[in-house]
């Protein structure tokens, strides 16, 4: 196992040590980033060499031109041209060509690379042999090796070249020259060659033009990889910041300014329709298949509705929330066609696909509020099972401007004593007296008028605000209790309905038992109501809160029993000490066979497990009397009364209509 292991560390380091050598001699593959910065970098360069050429060739022309008129040299033309004038127009041509790409590059014209490469190589080739010549033909008279080198400079070192290139261009124009200049009668020494004075200068003067090449790639081979890692991060920055992690597709701050620019191009805007589309019970499907499915899930139906919308802006809103920005028509036969898409990914959970669609009054409308109001809609139709499109409407308009209004005056209904309690007796089947009465909270608005908590507690929930309410009408039931008892009038248990987010967004039990103690309210006489679709998140939360209000003696209900899905779970995983069956049961009766034998158990199941049965929502004597027979103890509904305001709970008991329970009456002792 050791040997393998020093194998491949041995393997890794010859890797290493190979990459090392590569780079160093730069034959190693460039990136294309790095290609186009080196390419860049040579236009730059190739401009001032091409420059400095174009002049220095024109002026050597003009120079040349006068001597020959002067000294009247026309017969030495065709000399003069092969040894000068060849020369300086071919290096003339090459630098004017060189110079055109290069400044059309640096202008941004992207003319075809491989000409660009093509006319670098001519030219440098051709300034190096201009050098050698011109500086070989000149030699002997001790002048000249300038031009030679300062050709070497121009193209070995404003040019960057990879070390292995650099090094070939170099040593061979080197030798060369030295093979020219060798040749000379003057400076051969007969059987030795060039002395060796001038070779090592030769030598040194090619390792420090050397030196300067490798140098120049490598300053600009660290720059051009800086430059790259920076690009891609900012690329991928860019990235992120407009793309959906999950997905792939828009988020939402793309979708927002893209929107904007969509809708101020009017002649689009005015068709423009906002979609927002909720996968329903998603989260079943998470709870069933897992995270990973659930993703999978919502990859595919992103790309689904990119597909459906090829057109349009399409982006990911929130967890399994998309929205749209089209311009299609028939927005109906659209969704329906999603929605049986979404049937066939959804495995054994049912899913249900619910659109919302907004169209805009104005183009000026802003995204962020548009999606909101298709979103408003959208919500609208949840549970609605064969509604899969809502548009937003005057009637949406009006309910949502109410949601606003609770959003933004709920503390100051509080402060200002707007929320109240009604009460609604809860009655012994047996007896026809009241046992109980149960706390329900209503909103007196000076603008609205008596608002009921369907229109209000959803709401707060939303906002999380729920607690706030429940803490003060639990209040409010605790000093109407004292003020009963100080009356001297009989008290009977009230029930509270206590939202699941109480035991999350406080500590509702500690409030409870703080309270009751304030306002000195016997454990006996307040009950916790918790609906049956309370229990399905944050068990742990509410595993604890059940247990303390078992262990302050407080008794606990299960509200809306078989409302839900997981009745007969709620059942075996929790301890109820009442048992509300919902009014649903109760809504049926008479015209529903199955109803009476399923209360029946429902009945005969509470005795089993210990627990007290009432029923909700009895509105008939019948329905009174069926649930005598089957023995449910308990019965609650318009029946015997709606929920009242205190005072006129009173004024039904003084009347008679109502009877308190004799075992809570002020001759029984334990009322106090
Ligand atoms: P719930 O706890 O199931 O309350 C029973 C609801 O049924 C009450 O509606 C009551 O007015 C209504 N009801 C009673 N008898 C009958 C009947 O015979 N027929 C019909 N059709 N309806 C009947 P309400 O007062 O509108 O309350 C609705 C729900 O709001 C309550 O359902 C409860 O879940 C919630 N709620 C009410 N007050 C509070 C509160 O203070 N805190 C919290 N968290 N929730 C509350
Ligand atoms: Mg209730
Ligand atoms: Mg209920």
């Amino acid at each position: 196992m050791q040997g393998n292991g020093g194998d491949v560390m041995d393997k890794n380091r010859f890797k290493e040590i190979g990459r090392a050598v590569q780079n160093s001699l730069g034959l190693n593959k460039h990136s294309r980033y790095v290609r186009e910065h080196f390419f860049a970098a040579n236009m730059k360069a190739s401009i001032y060499m091409s420059v400095v050429v174009i002049v220095l060739e024109v002026w050597m022309i003009i120079r040349l031109t006068i001597t020959v008129v002067k000294n009247d040299l026309i017969d030495d033309l065709p000399h003069l041209f092969e040894k000068y004038y060849s020369n300086y127009f071919m290096l003339l041509g090459a630098g004017t060509a060189m110079l055109i790409y290069a400044v059309r590059y640096n202008l941004g014209k992207r003319d075809k690379k491989w000409l660009g490469l093509t006319i670098k190589w001519v030219f440098s080739f051709i300034c190096i042999y201009f050098g050698i010549t011109i500086s070989a033909q000149d030699y002997a008279k001790g002048e000249q090796i300038l031009t030679f080198l300062t050709m070497e400079l121009f193209v070995v070192c404003l040019l960057i070249w990879r070390p292995v290139t650099g090094f070939l261009v170099l040593t061979s124009s080197y030798l060369y020259f030295f093979y020219k200049i060798d040749n000379m009668p003057a400076f051969n020494t007969g059987t030795s060659g060039l002395t060796i004075a001038t070779q090592i200068n030769g030598f040194t003067m090619w390792l420090s033009t050397m030196m300067f090449c490798i140098a120049n790639y490598n300053k600009t081979m660290s720059q051009a990889i800086k430059d790259e890692n920076l690009e891609k991060m900012n690329s991928h920055l860019s990235r992120i910041s407009m793309e959906d992690e999950l997905t792939g597709i828009n988020n939402m701050v793309f979708f927002r300014q893209e929107a904007q620019k969509q809708m101020e191009a009017a002649a689009l805007g005015e068709k423009a329709v906002y979609l927002f589309f909720d996968i329903e019970n998603f989260k079943s499907y998470n709870q069933k298949y897992g995270f990973h499915m659930g993703n999978e899930l919502l990859k595919n139906w992103a790309h689904i509705l990119v597909e459906a919308f090829p057109d349009s802006l399409v982006a990911r809103f929130s967890d399994d929330h998309f929205v749209v920005l089209t311009y299609d028509d028939d927005l109906e036969a659209k969704a329906e066609a999603l929605s049986r898409k979404v049937t066939q990914l959804q495995g054994e959970v049912s899913l249900q696909l619910k659109c919302g669609a907004y169209r805009p009054a104005d183009v000026q409308c802003d995204p962020s509020l548009a999606c909101d109001r298709a979103r408003f809609a959208c919500a609208e139709i949840k549970k609605h099972y064969n509604n899969s499109l809502r548009w937003y409407d005057k009637k949406l308009e009006d309910k949502l401007k109410l949601k606003h209004y609770i959003v933004n005056n709920f503390d100051n209904a509080i402060d200002n004593g707007y929320i109240k309690v009604y009460y609604q007796p809860v009655i012994d089947t047996a007896t026809r007296e009241v046992t109980g009465l149960e706390a329900l909270a209503r909103w007196q608005d000076p603008i609205h008028g008596l608002l009921p908590p369907g229109v209000f507690i959803d709401i707060l929930e939303e906002y999380r605000q729920i607690h706030k309410l429940d803490i003060c009408i639990t209040e409010q039931v605790c000093r109407d209790h004292r003020q009963a008892v100080d009356d001297g009038k009989t008290v009977v248990p009230v029930s509270l309905n206590f939202s699941r987010l109480d035991f999350e967004l406080c500590d509702i039990v500690g409030i409870l038992k703080e309270t009751a103690k304030r306002y000195d309210v016997p454990k006996e006489f307040l009950d916790v109501e918790i609906t049956e679709s309370a229990l399905n998140d944050r068990q742990d939360l509410l595993n604890d809160a059940m247990a303390k209000l078992h262990g302050s003696g407080y008794k606990i209900w299960l509200d809306d029993f078989g409302s839900g899905y997981s009745s007969m779970n709620v059942l075996k995983d929790y301890e109820f000490d009442v048992l509300k069956i919902d009014m649903k049961f109760l809504a049926g009766f008479g015209e529903n066979n199955k109803i009476l034998p399923i209360m029946k158990n429902i009945v005969e199941l509470t005795k089993q497990l210990n627990m007290v049965s009432l029923t909700e929502g009895v509105e008939t004597e019948e329905q009174f009397e069926f649930l005598r027979e089957i023995g449910c103890c308990r019965a609650q509904g318009y029946l015997f009364s709606r929920p009242v305001p205190k005072e006129q709970l009173s004024e039904l008991v003084s009347k008679g209509v109502l009877t308190f329970s004799k075992a809570y009456g002020p001759e029984n002792k334990s009322t106090k």
